[in-house]
């Protein structure tokens, strides 16, 4: 596995930061902290075919989960941007959620990807690309 430095650039959160599939390890911390502003954004399919947003989640809910989607509006429709990013007016790039972000972004290395038009576009990756 290489190891590079993220720039913090944000190309990445703007390009790709939504359409991610979570995991159950992501929303069991907002659950029980109550973060009603990140779990308002997370669509939530059941394996019976219902679905729900985050917001309504609660931990008895997690055993019948079969899909987790980020990210949804408040209204619950898709959306294709995540709601967290945030590029400042002197074009720095921030994620409102970085202390509590999803493990799709915590893992996210570009650089060990074999996803080309990705890694010509991010700055960290141009070591790797011939
Ligand atoms: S595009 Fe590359 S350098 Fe920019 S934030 Fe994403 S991983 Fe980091
Ligand atoms: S949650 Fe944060 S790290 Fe993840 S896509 Fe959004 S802005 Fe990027």
């Amino acid at each position: 596995m290489t190891h590079q430095n993220c720039q913090q650039c944000g190309k990445c959160c703007e390009k790709w930061g939504w359409e991610q599939k979570g995991v159950i390890e992501d929303i069991i911390p907002w659950i029980t902290q109550g973060r009603r502003d990140i779990l308002q954004h997370v669509g939530i399919r059941f394996s019976d075919g219902t679905k729900k947003n985050g917001r309504e989640l609660s931990l008895e809910d997690l055993p019948h989960i079969a899909g987790i989607d980020y990210w949804v509006s408040i209204q619950g429709r898709k959306i294709r941007h995540c709601p967290f990013f945030l590029r400042a007016e002197d074009g720095k790039v921030w994620c409102r959620i970085h202390g509590a972000k999803p493990e799709v972004c915590i893992r996210f290395t570009p650089w060990n990807e074999s996803i080309r038009d990705y890694a010509l576009s991010c700055p960290a990756c141009k070591d790797t690309v011939p």
